[in-house]
């Protein structure tokens, strides 16, 4: 008898591999498109541009100041919904004085239509305290020192300082992080780090815009959970795996 005929190993059939099907729903995550290139980049911004050459926000404010308290009371509340309660609020008070004058129980009253009302009329009185007790009731025109005011983020700081004096610095929110990373100008993991990353490779041209194109591409066209390809300037230039053009 033969050895090799005996043998277990060689008679045993070799298993098929099986692989277990993808639950239902459950697709297998894509792997994220590369960033655009240099010159796709410039392309994307040379369309925003053209179509809007000063694009603008939309918080209703009068003075540096005003912009502050309305950038800080944007958090978690619409722009729309922010300028009803500061119409009436900085007509009263536009400056920090004003606003320690007029006291936080009347700032709380005017603030009682937006979301967490009574933390933003604290840190709305105490921020303007920190400017009339150690900036002369200015707004300071620094990010680093912005963010130490009450209820200040890079966020805001960054907001504030582009658009009250010039200075280019990319805010991002979740309409920024959503589009640069759809298109994609960036590939990151938080606003923090995409603000870091487009302060970094986006031209000098374009930097002082950058923010309004962007949160006004995410807001109006790139929506959250039906982004609007069809009318989407940059459509051909877009690698995101679920447009829909
Ligand atoms: S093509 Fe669609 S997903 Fe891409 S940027 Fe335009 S709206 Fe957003």
């Amino acid at each position: 008898m033969s050895d090799l005929k005996s043998s277990p190993r060689r008679s045993r059939k070799p298993r098929a591999i099986v692989v277990a099907p993808e639950p239902a729903g459950r697709a297998r995550p894509r792997a994220a498109p590369k960033p655009v290139d240099r010159a796709t980049l410039v392309e994307v911004f040379e369309r925003f541009r053209a179509a809007d050459p000063e694009p603008r926000g939309e918080l209703e404010h009068v003075n540096p100041y005003t912009l502050l308290v309305a950038v800080v009371l944007s958090a978690q509340s619409t722009d729309a919904g922010v300028n009803k309660a500061t119409r009436g609020l900085f007509a009263k008070a536009d400056s920090p004085a004003r606003m320690l004058a007029l006291g936080e129980e009347a700032v709380r009253e005017h603030l009682k239509t937006i979301n967490f009302f009574n933390t933003k009329a604290r840190n709305v009185v105490a921020l303007s305290r920190r400017l009339v007790e150690e900036f002369g009731g200015e707004v300071p025109a620094d990010v680093a020192v912005l963010e130490t005011l009450p209820g200040v983020g890079r966020k805001t700081a960054s907001v504030v300082v582009n658009v009250a004096f010039g200075i280019p610095r990319i805010a991002v929110d979740t309409h920024i992080f959503r589009v640069s990373n759809r298109i994609p100008l960036v590939v990151t993991a938080s606003p923090l780090e995409t603000q870091d990353a487009l302060e970094a490779i986006v031209p000098d041209a374009f930097r002082r815009h950058a923010h309004h194109w962007l949160i006004l591409h995410g807001r109006y066209v790139c929506k959250a959970r039906r982004p609007e390809c069809g009318r989407c300037l940059i459509a051909d230039l877009c690698r995101y795996p679920e447009k829909t053009v």
